[in-house]
């Protein structure tokens, strides 16, 4: 049971010196209790009160980060079963699998694709995050040497090392510095190895057990050896199972507290199935339910792109919309001459309306609007995107300063507002623009000033 805010606000010091980059004593401990903020963020605090509420504050399911600091791929930290009885917090993070008995050419070709298949979409970077390197044969140097290649060639990539061998993942370690890997896998007959391994490197262990209750038990052994950060894998490798696994994993955890199934899981559709059809499927199914980690056996734009898309959907917090800034965003190189377009600032609605007119290739000025995430016509039902507002931030923006006329499209929704719009603008001409904005090309490129 965690702490109240009252609660912890009696452990803090209670200076308000805000140094913790929250300006109170008392709105810090909030976040804390609320989950936003950690205790540790206090530098005020001693390590038993750290412990204290750390430990009851922490979300069921332990938070583990793979990678560098500034760049790491960090799983796990959910605190719900249903996306919309809160949000989901990390996004499960998508590795692609080489092996030191691949070949040279399958080797490049997936370490190639891990670098080219990136996508922009909502102002944001999506790809896959980590590359697992598999030691086949327990041979340290060809292991060290693909995973240098990997480093090498993939710089900002995270890593999972497996390997039966403890002596080639403590070389993988050394290797790797502070790109911390994920470790794979302790089992029942190498878990005090590998224990003492994760313990002295710092890094997450991977466990697998040969069914869900297996995995409990050597991860209940794990914790006792004094391991925190663990993985799960229950040695599922059918998509049923697989699927059971993760609810009864995430159910375990969330429901009824269950520490030995606290963990982040990681899932391989990539022993599944040989099929790339039905190992996308498997891994569309496991996105959503709930792996931490899904090992993809290659990386191709036809199944990543969906995949990634999916996880946008599933991991965009439902409570918060996506806004872009408030500001004038010129596209195409505009000039005086250029016409001047009005929109709100829900992310959607910006990237689909820029996109437009960058492909109508028609220079011109966008006028993005705070209106908090709501969309057109919501915002103007909210009374957050009306024709007073509208001018206000026109005559603010000072876009009449980099234009020669005076006129303003506004969107095709907003029709009703236009007569009180050129009111409140009385210098202006405002022009109603297309409903849809596929439409925006063929206006843009017929636009006159009026
Ligand atoms: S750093 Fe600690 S003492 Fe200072 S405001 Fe934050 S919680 Fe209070």
């Amino acid at each position: 049971m965690g702490f109240t805010g009252i609660e912890i606000l009696k452990m803090l010091p209670k200076t308000n010196c805000g140094e913790c980059g929250v300006s109170t004593c008392l709105a810090f401990a909030m976040k804390v209790a609320a989950g936003q903020a950690e205790i540790g963020a206090c530098p005020y605090v001693s390590d038993e009160v750290k412990e204290k509420v750390g430990e009851a504050s922490a979300p069921p399911i332990r938070t583990i980060k793979i990678g560098r600091e500034d760049n790491a791929l960090v799983i796990g930290g959910e605190t719900c079963l249903y996306r919309h009885e809160k949000r989901f917090e990390h996004p499960t993070g998508i590795a692609v699998l080489i092996k030191t008995d691949m070949g040279d050419e399958d080797i490049a070709g997936r370490l190639k694709r891990f670098n080219e298949l990136r996508y922009n979409r909502v102002g944001l970077e999506l790809k896959a995050d980590t590359i697992a390197i598999e030691d086949t044969g327990g041979d340290e140097g060809a292991f060290i040497s693909l995973l240098e290649r990997a480093q090498r060639e993939c710089p900002d990539a995270s890593f999972i090392l497996m390997s039966r061998e403890s002596h080639c993942l403590a070389a993988g370690v050394r290797a790797c510095g502070d790109n911390i890997p994920l470790l794979y896998s302790a089992t029942r007959e190498n878990s005090e190895t590998m224990a003492r391994l994760a313990r002295d490197t710092g890094c997450p262990l991977a466990l697998r057990g040969d069914t869900l209750g297996d995995a409990a038990e050597l991860s209940g052994q794990l914790q006792g050896m004094g391991l925190k950060d663990l993985v799960l894998d229950t040695g599922a490798r059918t998509i049923r199972a697989a699927f059971e696994d993760h609810v009864a994993i995430r159910r375990a955890s969330i429901r009824h507290k269950y520490k030995p199934l606290g963990y982040p899981t990681i899932s391989f559709p990539c022993e599944m199935t040989k099929d790339p059809m039905l190992e996308a499927m498997v891994s569309s199914v496991l996105l959503a339910k709930y792996a931490g980690i899904i090992v993809l056996s290659d990386l191709q734009g036809d199944v990543l792109f969906p995949l990634l898309l999916e996880r946008l959907n599933i991991f965009t917090d439902p409570q918060r919309p996506m806004v872009v800034e408030e500001d004038i965003y010129p596209i195409n190189g505009p000039d005086e001459n250029s016409p001047v377009l009005i929109t709100c600032n829900f992310s959607l609605t910006y990237f689909i309306v820029s996109g437009e007119i960058e492909g109508s290739k028609v220079p011109s000025w966008l006028l993005i609007k705070d209106t908090e995430g709501l969309s057109v016509l919501t915002a103007w039902a909210a009374g957050k995107f009306s024709a007073d507002l509208i001018a206000m931030f026109v005559k603010k923006s000072n876009i009449a300063d980099r234009i020669s006329h005076r006129n303003l499209i506004i969107p095709g929704y907003l029709a009703s507002i236009k007569g009180e719009l050129e009111e409140e603008l009385p210098d202006w001409k405002v022009q109603v623009g297309p409903r849809e904005a596929s439409h925006i090309p063929p206006f843009l490129r017929e636009w006159q000033p009026g």
